[in-house]
């Protein structure tokens, strides 16, 4: 079957015409393509009338969905950009996942969002959830932020995932993390092919949980770069179009920082609330700060703060304060935010998370001793705690009262 990437859009637009009469890929500045959806940006020097633009997106749709639809290639979201000579978008279109039933006549008939002369504005404007919407069937959805890349909030996330599932609950966890995902090594998914039945992607079922990478959508080899409509579309696709079935909890392993994709990503979605992973050290925290403030923003509630990679246990059995320990505690204290607990640094979780067995994380012969366990099992007692606070506080569960 052929598939989705660059040739696939460019043969798709070969034979269609642009508004000047030339084969559109002739305009085709940039493209980039991934499992079931696609974004291209197309520039036709000297048009800018905005009913041309129009039809010239309404062609580049039908001409590459009908290409899809004949190759039987699943394409779930494709986002069309025309751009001036500076760059600047003046027509951008995207059809999102539900409209791709088929092709030309339903894209004419739309359900898909054709906007012309739109400023090149910026994607993400910090704004409440309000309009977002929740998952049918998932409960609980936690997204796992951190200020900066590499201070283990990929590790917390599948950790934390893992020890849920360990207590009974269904979860299920969802890799976000477009920079660099770490699911399939962490699951130890790289066996695993990604399986799209009926348009919705099945879940991996690994440790206990069901879980989704955006890493099994690209090609690991083939560096992508991702621009914001199109992160957000993997990110929509990914947590909308995967058949979680029934969940307790779902995990959502973020980007790190606070820029755009990230704040776009945990604005799309009704969140039960937030996580924050952090190191001890100074220049840590303040990243963690502007993350805690960018949820808050957002209306969406900090459940609490992780300290990650706290100390070392040496093999003497002593505790190394290496980075600070108690950094990222006192700084959750100083923001008023609940503290789920540390997480030592730990040989055994970086050789489980290497060789993709996190469920090894909880027994103590393989976990380099009780300490890991304890530690990772603490933090999910304290985050049932804190969601089921925060569940009270937003309404959304009521409290029990028992007679006895
Ligand atoms: P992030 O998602 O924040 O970029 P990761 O979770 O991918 O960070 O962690 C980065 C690296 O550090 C990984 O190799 C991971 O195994 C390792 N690591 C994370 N936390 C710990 C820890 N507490 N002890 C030992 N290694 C850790």
């Amino acid at each position: 079957m052929a598939s989705l990437n660059k040739d696939f859009i460019k043969a798709a637009l070969s034979t269609a015409e642009g508004p000047t009469g030339d084969p559109l890929v002739r305009n085709l500045e940039w493209t980039a393509a991934c499992e079931t959806f696609a974004s291209v940006k197309l520039h036709f020097p000297g048009v800018t009338e905005a009913d041309t633009l129009d039809a010239a997106a309404r062609r580049t749709h039908g001409a590459i969905r009908a290409a899809a639809g004949e190759q039987g290639v699943v394409l779930t979201s494709l986002i069309v950009e025309i751009v001036d000579e500076a760059g600047s978008v003046l027509h951008t279109s995207n059809t999102g996942p539900k409209t791709n039933e088929d092709q030309n006549a339903k894209l004419q008939s739309s359900g898909e969002a054709h906007t012309a002369k739109q400023p090149s504005a910026p994607l993400a404007q910090p704004k409440p959830q309000d309009g977002a919407g929740g998952i049918p069937g998932v409960d609980k959805i936690i997204a796992v932020g951190a200020g900066k890349g590499g201070v283990g909030k990929s590790t917390v996330s599948v950790n934390l995932a893992v020890a849920l599932a360990r207590k009974g609950h269904a979860v299920g966890l969802m890799d976000g993390d477009i920079y660099g995902p770490s699911l399939p090594t962490m699951l130890g998914l790289g066996a695993h092919e990604m399986i799209v039945r009926e348009r919705m992607i099945e879940p991996f079922h690994v440790h206990g949980i069901k879980a989704v990478t955006i890493g099994k959508m690209v090609d690991p080899e083939k560096p992508l770069i991702w621009r914001g409509p199109m992160a957000h579309g993997a990110f929509k696709q990914l947590s909308e179009q995967t058949s979680w079935g029934e969940l307790d909890y779902l995990i959502i392993d973020l980007p790190p920082g606070t820029g755009d994709i990230p704040l776009t990503m945990a604005q799309s979605l009704q969140l039960s609330g937030a996580v924050i992973v952090c190191t001890p050290q100074k220049v840590a925290q303040d990243d963690a700060v502007r993350a805690a403030r960018m949820f808050q923003q957002l209306g969406v509630d900090v459940l609490g703060v992780v300290e990650n990679m706290s100390y070392f246990i040496g093999d003497d059995g002593k505790d190394y304060d290496i980075f600070g320990r108690g950094g990222a505690e006192r700084m959750a204290q100083r923001l008023g935010l609940p503290f789920l607990g540390a997480v030592p640094i730990n040989m055994a979780l970086r050789e489980n998370s290497d060789s993709g067995n996190a469920s090894a994380n909880f027994e103590p012969q393989s976990a380099g001793g009780e300490t890991l366990p304890r530690a990772l099992e603490l933090l999910a007692s304290n985050l049932e705690s804190q969601t089921a606070l925060a569940g009270l506080k937003q309404g959304r569960t009521k409290p029990k009262l028992t007679i006895s």
